[in-house]
């Protein structure tokens, strides 16, 4: 394992801080290093994994689909990709959808579709956008402009244009900021990133309000929250309200590289020749998406959510009433967090040097974004390794 993490620092861009373990192979919420060692994840590949890992049907699916056609222009319709569609605005209330290759490019396509809205509509120069702080929405040039962590964008120059920072949970923070050049309003329904903050009801009731009022664009960012994790397919329906557009991608393909935009019809103003991808919504990464709807209805994986979302929510509450070290415990669904009085980063490693996959939100929040269709006995597992830890 040595040798080839040595080899990997010498070629691969150090762009992260890897910890030190090779991976290999995985099944259900179970991975493997390379000296077949075992591990509980709880990490899911950043809430990705979803149904967990190598779900036999998913893999069946995928094999079909390799075996038919895994890639063709958008200037073609392919079966696989409308399906996908068909499914996705149902789910999520939204009316057309795009599919990009990742969560940036799915916030990019909404930026832009936002923007070319206020265009018609107002012309040129009402281009403005507020984002919040502690937010997360990628890593390409327009994602990280809206990213409300300095240290992300300043490395970096000049970003987008017109984009400001209000404070989450804090509407009067958003109206102070907004004037008449404001065309949207981004945020994500429950940060994580930022270390697992959900919205209140009455933030984002209240700027589902002030964006009715002016004709601001609503775009809520659901890349990590959505898609079942918390219990419902989209966080939004939670509250009474609907963006006019929102975002997607990680828990979507279960792995397969794809993320989507969606809105409703009146703000559908990106036209032929406004906005593409060469891979964008292949017959390969849709047929994912639409073997990963099909397993949740069968599998009824959004009642499994909320049940052992409970269960784990219990569980967390009960260790931070006995262990001084947590000063704080949020989430919902399958994605919680704890915040500790110190760094996690020690714990994390330790944790995996115990076999469970954690992950860290910031300097000192831990969170469980962990397959959704683990189970109760999973969560035991989980805190006991994890109390260990903390002990
Ligand atoms: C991960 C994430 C993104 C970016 O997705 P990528 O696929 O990494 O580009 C955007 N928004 C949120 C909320 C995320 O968690």
């Amino acid at each position: 394992m040595d040798n080839m993490i040595k080899k990997g620092e010498e070629c691969l861009l150090h762009t992260y801080n890897r910890f030190p373990v090779v991976f290999d192979k995985a099944e259900g919420v179970k991975l493997y290093d390379i000296n077949g060692k075992e591990y509980l994840d709880f990490f899911s590949g950043i809430a990705v994994m979803a149904l967990g890992y190598c779900h036999p049907e998913y893999t069946k699916r995928l094999h079909e689909q390799l075996d038919k056609l895994t890639h063709i222009s958008n200037y073609f319709y392919n079966e696989p990709a409308i399906t996908a569609a068909e499914k996705f605005v149902k789910a999520s209330g939204m009316d057309r959808v795009f599919f990009t290759n990742s969560g940036a490019e799915a916030i990019e396509g909404a930026l832009k579709m936002a923007r070319r809205y206020s265009y018609d509509k107002y012309g040129e120069g009402r281009t403005d956008v507020i984002a919040v702080n502690h937010s997360f929405h990628g890593r390409t040039m327009g994602a990280v402009s809206v990213t409300g962590t300095e240290a992300y964008r300043k490395p970096f120059g000049q970003m987008l244009g017109g984009i400001t920072f209000a404070e989450y949970n804090n509407l009067d923070s958003v109206k102070a900021l907004i004037s008449d050049k404001t065309c949207a309003i981004i945020l994500e329904t429950l940060q994580g990133e930022g270390g697992i903050h959900v919205a209140e009801k009455e933030f984002l009731e209240g700027i589902r309000a002030i964006c009715d009022e002016k004709d601001i664009v609503m775009i809520l960012d659901e890349v990590q929250c959505g898609m079942g994790r918390t219990g419902k397919y989209f966080a939004y329906q939670h509250y009474d309200i609907l963006p006019d557009i929102m975002t997607s991608a990680k828990g979507i393909g279960n792995g397969m590289p794809v993320g989507a935009f969606a809105c409703k019809e009146q703000f559908a103003a990106l036209v032929a020749g406004d906005h593409g991808s060469t891979y964008g919504g292949n017959p390969m990464v849709t047929a994912a998406i639409n073997a990963v709807f099909d397993i949740y209805e069968k599998e009824d994986v959004l009642k499994n959510v909320t049940e052992v979302g409970d269960y784990l929510y219990n569980e967390l509450e009960k260790l931070a009433s006995e262990n001084e070290l947590i000063v704080d415990h949020r989430g919902i669904g399958l994605m919680q967090g704890i915040e500790l009085k110190t760094e996690v980063k020690k714990i994390v490693g330790d944790a995996l040097d115990n076999g469970l996959v954690l992950i860290s939100a910031g300097n000192n929040v831990i969170r469980f974004l962990p397959a959704l269709i683990i189970s109760k006995e999973d969560v035991d597992n989980m805190i006991s390794i994890l109390k260990k830890v903390l002990a």
